[in-house]
């Protein structure tokens, strides 16, 4: 077994592991993989394992993967989750390459995927980012907001409304850690009810560090990166060129 999977396997235990102490199905917690900083090649040999999800933070050098590993026609096929912020200027990019968008935080920025999404291609797969925790510099709608903003977005047709997604501030203690998942599974829930639709089934949240409380709170999806890929040696959009 190679390294790479080998802590696949640790992870696949873990979220297992953490939904045994909780009394949840292993199948109802998604494993999304978060590739940003590493090569095409990590992500060729994960996906070998059978991992099919991966997140991706920075738009240019996603698409790189996406584009490069698109020669290699894994079955089923490889799904892409933008997880990092969304600008203006790269929606298109997110349209046209990704499967999944995580961080839409405006009406904007869902109207511009919407229109730039391609017609043969199926609705985009959209989770709300919320602000959880209040961080004042940090992305993401807020809670009051965010019920008025899902009623909007899920009336775009080529959007595919599937849930929250939230990015907390990282706190000690595995009960202030499912303090703030658990705020984050209530306002799931709230919006959920009054959406009233079977596709909003998603709350993206917990990472490497706190994915057992994540879980234990109601996360449906855990984007980890350390724990799979190893640690990042670059924290900032790769310069292009
Ligand atoms: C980097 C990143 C992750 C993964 O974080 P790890 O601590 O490496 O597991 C998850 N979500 C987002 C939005 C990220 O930017």
């Amino acid at each position: 077994m190679t390294t790479l999977s080998q802590n696949l396997h640790a992870v696949r235990t873990r979220i297992a592991a953490a939904c045994e102490a909780c009394g949840r199905s292993p199948q109802s917690v998604q494993l999304l993989a978060v590739s940003k900083t590493f090569s095409a090649s990590d992500v060729a040999e994960v996906a070998a394992c059978g991992q099919r999800d991966f997140g991706e933070n920075y738009i240019q050098e996603g698409v790189d993967k996406i584009e490069s590993l698109s020669a290699y026609h894994f079955v089923p096929a490889l799904v892409w989750h933008c997880i990092g912020p969304i600008q203006s200027n790269k929606t298109k990019w997110v349209a046209e390459h990704f499967d999944w968008a995580h961080t839409v935080d405006r009406l904007k920025i869902a109207q511009r995927l919407n229109d730039q999404r391609p017609a043969h291609l199926p609705p985009l797969q959209v989770c709300l980012q919320v602000n959880i925790d209040g961080g004042a510099t940090k992305s993401g709608v807020t809670p009051a907001e965010v019920l008025a903003l899902a009623i909007d977005v899920a009336k775009l047709p080529k959007l595919s409304l599937r849930g929250l997604m939230t990015l907390p501030d990282p706190v000690d203690g595995f009960e202030a850690q499912v303090a703030v998942h658990t705020r984050a599974r209530a306002l799931f829930d709230e919006v959920r009810a009054v959406l009233n639709s079977p596709h909003f089934d998603t709350l993206s949240t917990g990472m490497t560090s706190d994915l057992e409380a994540a879980i234990h709170a109601g996360s449906t999806m855990v984007r980890v990166g350390t724990a799979i890929f190893g640690g990042r040696t670059y924290a900032g959009e790769r310069p292009l060129g």
